[in-house]
């Protein structure tokens, strides 16, 4: 069901697609997934992942060497589907380098006069830390000020996704966002907040499990005009009062 959605890449994107810090990667380590299949719902993906419907030799034997390095047997009764259900939760997890903002988009952007502030909160955000590939996760909101274009609201949540689905540092990941939207929009600007708790904080190294890190990307009359910036600050920290 979900195998048909997977497509080995067979050449590189065309060099005019913009490539926001994607590195070169072995080809062989992965499997191309359709952008416009993103936000579709897990269950849409055939997630549960068991029994994972590709196999990556080369990937499920770097697994299995894993478990051994750790001190595992990798043939013991509950690990034996481990390596392929681990090299396809990792493709997945990372499906953010095979796509683009413009596929991501898609022909959702449309002219509009509306000129006032378009604000999307609570985004839940999943990515994986590229320091120790521990999760983080947490929720972004974004805003723009249309110059003429708007773009689709559910738009903005696949472009999170798109480059939350790489191995990340939540600062890039703040500035790809908002650069994204600047390059799709030419709005007046932008302004992204991601708030996220980070694991590898939580569960090693320093185990501060209350600390959430924050950060912002501004563009535009975001960062020019202090009035704007402050409107969008205020919006993006008060709290929502629809339930959830
Ligand atoms: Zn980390």
């Amino acid at each position: 069901m979900a195998a048909k959605k997977f497509r080995t890449r067979k050449t590189e994107p065309s060099a005019d697609k913009r490539e926001v810090d994607r590195p070169a990667r072995p080809l062989n380590v992965r499997k191309r997934v359709d952008a416009k299949t993103v936000a579709e719902p897990l269950e849409d993906w055939g997630l549960d992942l068991d029994p994972a419907p590709e196999h990556n030799a080369e990937f499920e034997r770097v697994i299995h060497r894993t478990l051994e390095i750790i001190g595992e047997d990798p043939d013991r009764e509950g690990l034996k589907k481990t390596p392929q259900r681990v090299a396809n939760s990792l493709t997945w997890l990372t499906r953010g380098y095979d796509m683009d903002v413009r596929d991501v988009v898609g022909d959702a952007v449309f002219n509009e006069s509306h000129s006032s502030m378009v604000m999307v909160r609570d985004i839940e955000l999943y990515s994986l830390c590229e320091h120790h590939m521990l999760p983080f996760f947490g929720r972004a909101h974004i805003a723009y000020i249309p110059d003429g274009k708007i773009v689709g609201l559910s738009k903005l949540p696949r472009i999170v996704d798109m480059f939350a689905r790489r191995l990340q540092v939540q600062e890039r990941l703040t500035e790809q966002i908002a650069q994204a939207v600047q390059d799709v929009l030419a709005p007046k600007g932008v302004g992204v907040v991601i708030e996220a708790v980070h694991l590898c904080m939580m569960m090693r190294g320093v185990q501060k499990q209350n600390s959430q890190t924050v950060t912002s990307a501004v563009r535009g009359i975001f960062r020019n005009d202090a009035r704007t910036r402050e409107e969008f600050l205020t919006l993006a920290n008060s709290r929502s009062t629809l339930s959830r």
